[in-house]
């Protein structure tokens, strides 16, 4: 999607250092962390809202967010971690690709 920021850092259009890099989405550090480790896992495909997503879509993303646990050595979270999803404005929302805030302060 034309001037989507996580869309050119998907691409490669913006450049990043991915820390994961699978089919399906990627995880980058937050460039304002919130808290001592904040990560961002952001999906390859553009879309803004979860209520957006296809039934597919669904699907693949609840196997995302399972999958997260995989990446707690890599990430330094292996004492912990919460996961916080951003839903329009009123939800903090800023950017408009659905992304997943990885947060820990172990
Ligand atoms: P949200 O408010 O849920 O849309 O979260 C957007 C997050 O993206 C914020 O925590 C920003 O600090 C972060 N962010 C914005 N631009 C970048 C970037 N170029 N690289 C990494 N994180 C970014
Ligand atoms: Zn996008």
């Amino acid at each position: 999607m034309k001037d989507c920021i996580f869309c050119k850092i998907a691409s490669g259009e913006i450049p990043s250092t991915k820390i994961v890099d699978e089919e399906k989405f990627f995880i980058i550090k937050d460039i304002h962390p919130k808290a001592l480790k904040h990560f961002l896992l952001i999906t390859k495909e553009h879309y803004a809202l979860l209520e957006n997503q296809s039934e597919k879509q669904a699907s693949e993303f609840g196997e995302i967010l399972a999958s997260i646990h995989k990446y707690e050595k890599i990430l330094g979270i292996e004492n912990g971690f919460s996961l916080r999803i951003n839903q329009k404005a009123g939800g903090g929302q800023e950017i408009a690709h659905l992304h997943v805030h990885i947060l820990a302060d172990y």
